[in-house]
């Protein structure tokens, strides 16, 4: 399987990759996850994207792009993967079609959670106090809402007219989302 899971931040996108990544036996690759590992191991990219990601703002195209090219490279994504927060962009969208035309590969679906925006203030609130996020206040919340829903939401409508998006209702606990989108990928056809 190879899968991309979208959302407005704090739609629980990474819950739920962890969750349907485990099922299908292949890695969940998070970009936002990587970018903070290396914010936090004071890497030359995390010191450089340190600003960027505290105000809620995308890490330029060319620098995720090259992270997820090599990590889809490694061994443990051979037999597939599911993208967590990747592409954000239409210059990433395509940027993935190459990769995926370069290795003769398919994306198999899209899975889209939907939750309402108040719903996801809350949510992201409530994680600031479990996690301590350093872009989990308010202020940066709502800009990554509107950043996700100027630059990235659009993206939906490009999977939707290839056939492969799949939009779930994110409301609700973890089991029950987790439940919804296990029975919308059970109609994927295998590629
Ligand atoms: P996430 O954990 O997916 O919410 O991502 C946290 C932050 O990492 C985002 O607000 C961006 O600053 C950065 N980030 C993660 N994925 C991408 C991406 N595909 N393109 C640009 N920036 C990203």
């Amino acid at each position: 399987m190879r899968l991309l899971i979208m959302g407005p931040p704090g739609a629980g996108k990474g819950t739920q990759a962890a969750l349907i990544a485990d099922h299908f036996g292949i890695p969940a690759i998070s970009t936002g996850a990587i970018f903070r590992s290396n914010v936090a191991r004071q890497t030359d990219l995390g010191r450089q994207i340190k600003t960027l990601m505290e105000s809620g703002n995308y890490v330029p195209d060319e620098i995720t792009e090259q992270i997820v090219a090599a990590r889809l490279d490694e061994p443990d994504a051979v037999g597939g993967w599911l993208l967590d927060g990747f592409p954000r962009t239409l210059h990433q969208v395509q940027a993935l079609d190459r990769i995926l035309a370069a290795s003769h590969h398919r994306l198999d679906a899209v899975i889209s959670l939907e939750v309402d925006d108040e719903a996801l203030v809350h949510r992201l609130l409530t994680r600031a106090e479990i996690e301590g996020r350093l872009d989990d206040n308010e202020q940066t919340i709502r800009h990554r809402m509107r950043v996700y829903r100027e630059d990235t939401a659009p993206l939906l409508a490009t999977y939707a007219e290839r056939g492969l998006l799949l939009s779930i209702d994110g409301d609700g606990d973890i089991d029950e989302v987790t439940g919804r989108v296990a029975k919308s990928l059970e109609r994927v056809p295998a590629n």
